[in-house]
C-alpha cells in the first residue's frame, strides 16, 4: 500500500504522533488502541513525512532498539514519536533469537531461512521444553526527551513444522497458548491482534498514558 505524503507544516505538533514504521498495519493497530486514550491525536507514519534513513538497531534489549527508533524519528521530524521492537524468545535456546529475530539466519527479514534455522536448533527438544513467547516493547518519546514505554508478551510454544498462511515472521511455527492446536499463522488478523504481544504492549502504554493524565 502506497503511503499518502503529508506536508509536515500542516500538522499541529501538540496533537501529532509519528509512528516509526513503514508498515501501515502497525500504524492502524497503534492508532486503534492509542486514539482511545489520546483523542484528537493524529497518527502519521514516518514515511509519510519524507524519506529517512533507518537507524542502526544496535541494542541488545527490545527497549533499547525501540528507543533508538523512536528517538531517531523525533530527531528527524521534531514530533513526538512511537516505535516498537519485537521478537521471539525461546526458552530452550536461552532466549534466542530475541532482538536478532529478523536476522537470525543472517539476511534481514528472510522469514523462510529464519524459520528453518529455528527448526534445526529445536530438533530433538521435547514438547514440554518448547515453550516460547513473542515479546514487544513500544516506546513513546517526546521532543522534550520524556519517555514512556509499554511491554507485552504472547506466551506459547514452538511447533515441529510450519502451518498456516496468515501473518509473517515466525507465525507458522508459533503455537499461542491461547489458541490450542492452532499456529499464529492459522489465526485471522483479528484473532491474532486480540492476543498479540504488540496488542498487550500498546495496552500497557495506553494504561501509562492514562495514569500520567495523557
Ligand atoms: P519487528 O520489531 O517488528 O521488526 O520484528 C522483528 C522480528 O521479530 C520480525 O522480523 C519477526 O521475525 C519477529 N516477529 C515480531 N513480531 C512477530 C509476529 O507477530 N509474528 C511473527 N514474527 C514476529
Amino acid at each position: 500500500m502506497a503511503l499518502e505524503h503529508i506536508d509536515s507544516t500542516t500538522l499541529d505538533p501538540a496533537n501529532t504522533i509519528v509512528v516509526a514504521t513503514g508498515n501501515m498495519h502497525k500504524l492502524t493497530e497503534i492508532e486503534a488502541i492509542l486514539s482511545k486514550v489520546l483523542p484528537g491525536t493524529r497518527f502519521v507514519a514516518l514515511g509519510q513525512l519524507g524519506s529517512f534513513d533507518d537507524p542502526e538497531e544496535t541494542g541488545t534489549m527490545f527497549l533499547e532498539n525501540a528507543l533508538i527508533k523512536a528517538e531517531a524519528a523525533v530527531a528527524q521530524t521534531g514530533f513526538t514519536a512511537i516505535a516498537d521492537d519485537s521478537g521471539l524468545v525461546v526458552d530452550a535456546l536461552d532466549g534466542e533469537p530475541g532482538v536478532y529475530s529478523a536476522r537470525y539466519a543472517g539476511e534481514h527479514g528472510n522469514d523462510a531461512a529464519n524459520n528453518e534455522k529455528l527448526l534445526v536448533k529445536m530438533d530433538g527438544v521435547a514438547d514440554a521444553d518448547r515453550t516460547a513467547r513473542f515479546m514487544s516493547v513500544v516506546a513513546l518519546v517526546e521532543p522534550s526527551g520524556a519517555v514512556l514505554s509499554g511491554t507485552g508478551a504472547c506466551e506459547g510454544a514452538i511447533g515441529h513444522e510450519g502451518r498456516g498462511d496468515h501473518g509473517f515472521g515466525y507465525d507458522p511455527l508459533f503455537l499461542p497458548a491461547d489458541t490450542p492446536g492452532k499456529t499464529m499463522a492459522e489465526l485471522t488478523p483479528d484473532e491474532k491482534n486480540a492476543i498479540s504481544h504488540r496488542f498487550y504492549a500498546l495496552q500497557d502504554l495506553a494504561a501509562q498514558l492514562v495514569e500520567r493524565g495523557a
